[in-house]
């Protein structure tokens, strides 16, 4: 299969890697130059559950893609500021039959994606692999993961399945969903919570757990963010979702990471999804004559860290 990877950051590497192991024919594509340059010179050096390797693998500016060769699947897996920049300048290779998967964290990409895309071509989903960025060319991989996947498109289960069952030849560990929107709020739920509170307070996810107002934060985001999904036909069961998230600040598990969000800004002043998540929630919430203001009031703190950090 001819499967595109647009956007190799950390995750886009990760499935480039294992993709192309898996006897796919993998075209990384990326707007970081520097990280473009160092891949195709020196490989893609990986730590790869602690073995460190170097894989050789095409890659390609996105502002290069002029060629009009086609591709099976193309796995989108930019940051979500960067979906719709990455769409416009790949869309050369996006034929009719093309599968477009888009793993991003957050809710509402297939807005974004249906203006590039046929929506019986789109997939959505939810990943639990992890990846980490360690400088240009250099990306950290460890632990196992899992991916859930719906067809957009009315009648394209077999499709879904059928990408289901390719990326799992990889050892990717995907499987169809049914209720795939449900599983996105679910997680987009821990998103919402654990992203921007740890990184407003600079804390990891068992610090914030120990502080009086967690468990009523935590509460109040999960229940605007389940009020917005109930307009959605996505019925959350509240108590366990909340269960669920809180479970984030056990510090014998993974209390102790800070979560992406907080890398990203405080540690290395990128710009954040948060538009993604808890805004994507305001956005909705005014749409749906819905009052969401914790999502409201997280995505202004955010926002105003990163203008403090001086990040554009
Ligand atoms: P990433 O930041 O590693 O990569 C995204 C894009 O940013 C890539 O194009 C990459 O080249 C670019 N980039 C990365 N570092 C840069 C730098 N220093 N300067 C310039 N450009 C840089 O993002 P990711 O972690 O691969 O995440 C992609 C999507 O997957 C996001 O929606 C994320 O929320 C989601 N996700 C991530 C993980 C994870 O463990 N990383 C897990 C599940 C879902």
């Amino acid at each position: 299969m001819k499967i595109a990877i647009a956007g190799a950051g950390a995750m886009g590497s990760r499935f480039g890697i294992m993709l192309q192991k898996g006897g796919n024919e993998v075209l990384l594509i990326d707007g970081w130059k520097e990280h473009v340059d160092a891949i195709q010179t020196k490989g893609l050096q990986a730590n790869f559950n602690g073995e460190d390797i170097t894989v050789n693998i095409p890659i390609m500016l996105q502002s290069e893609v002029h060629s009009d060769e086609k591709m099976d699947v193309i796995i989108l897996f930019t940051k979500a500021m960067q979906l719709e920049k990455m769409l416009q300048d790949i869309t050369c290779m996006i034929s009719k039959q093309t599968k477009v998967l888009c793993l991003l964290n957050g809710i509402g990409h297939e807005d974004v994606i249906e203006k590039f895309v046929p929506m019986q071509n789109i997939y959505i989903g939810n990943t639990m692999w992890t990846a980490g960025m360690e400088g240009a060319g250099k990306v950290k991989l460890f632990g196992n993961g899992s991916i859930e996947l719906q067809n957009l498109g009315k009648g394209q289960e077999e499709g879904a399945k059928a990408l289901a069952e390719l990326l799992s030849a990889s050892g990717l560990n995907a499987k169809y969903l049914d209720n795939i929107h449900y599983s996105i709020y679910r997680k987009a739920c821990v998103n919402g919570t654990m992203n921007g509170l740890c990184t407003v307070l600079d804390v990891n996810m068992a610090g914030l757990g120990l502080t009086t107002p967690a468990n009523d934060m935590v509460e109040t985001i999960v229940k605007e963010f389940a009020s917005v999904a109930e307009k959605e036909d996505v019925h959350l069961d509240i108590e366990e979702v909340i269960t669920h998230v809180k479970s984030c600040f056990n510090a014998e598990t993974i209390g102790m990471h800070y979560p992406s969000m907080h890398q990203d800004l405080i540690k290395n002043h990128r710009l954040t999804e948060i538009d993604y998540i808890n805004g994507a929630i305001s956005r909705k919430g005014r749409k749906y004559g819905i009052a969401t203001p914790y999502c409201d009031f997280l995505t202004q703190l955010v926002h105003a860290k990163e203008q403090i950090l001086g990040v554009k």
